[in-house]
C-alpha cells in the first residue's frame, strides 16, 4: 500500500500519535501550521470526505470534538480551525481522508478564507441551484 497514512496506521511509518481507537487514529502533523496541529483520520482508507461512509464521518467529528478541546488546552490556545481539504484544487495532498485541527494564537498571521462579494442575482441563482439538489 502506497498511502502514507495507511502506513502510519499499520505502524510501518512512525508518527507522534495522540489518540487511537478501533476505527480512528490522530497524530501530530509533520509540518504543523501551528504547534499542536493534529490530523484525525479513519484507520480504513477512504479517499475523501464524500467517499467516507457517513457513520464514520460521525465518529471522526465526535473524536475531533473531543480532541480539539485537549489539543488547544495542551498548547495554550483558545481557538482553532477544524477542516478538511477535499480534493487537489482544495489543497488535499494526502489521499486518505483526514480532519485538520489547527490551534490558533493571537497574531499568528494566518488568514484563511478571504471573502468575495457576489451580486444579489448571482447569490440567488447559486442558492436556487443548490436548493434543487438538497
Ligand atoms: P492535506 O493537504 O492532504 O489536507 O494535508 C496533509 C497533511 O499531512 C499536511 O499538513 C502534511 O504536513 C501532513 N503530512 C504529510 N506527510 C506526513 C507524514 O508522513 N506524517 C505526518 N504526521 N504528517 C504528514
Ligand atoms: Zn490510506
Amino acid at each position: 500500500m502506497e498511502c502514507i497514512f495507511c502506513k502510519i496506521v499499520e505502524g510501518d511509518l512512525p508518527c507522534y500519535k495522540i489518540y487511537e481507537d478501533k476505527r480512528l487514529i490522530a497524530f501530530l502533523d509533520i509540518n504543523p501550521v501551528n504547534k499542536g496541529h493534529v490530523l484525525v483520520c479513519p484507520k480504513d482508507h477512504y479517499l475523501n470526505f464524500l467517499d467516507t461512509p457517513v457513520d464514520l464521518i460521525k465518529d471522526l467529528i465526535v473524536a475531533a470534538h473531543y480532541l480539539a478541546a485537549a489539543v488547544t488546552e495542551a498548547v495554550g490556545a483558545k481557538d482553532f480551525n477544524l477542516g478538511i481539504n477535499n480534493g487537489k484544487i482544495a489543497g488535499q495532498m494526502i489521499d486518505h481522508v483526514h480532519f485538520h485541527i489547527i490551534p490558533r494564537f493571537t497574531n499568528d498571521n494566518l488568514h484563511p478564507w478571504p471573502g468575495k462579494t457576489l451580486a444579489d442575482d448571482e447569490m440567488k441563482r447559486i442558492m436556487g441551484n443548490i436548493k434543487k439538489l438538497v
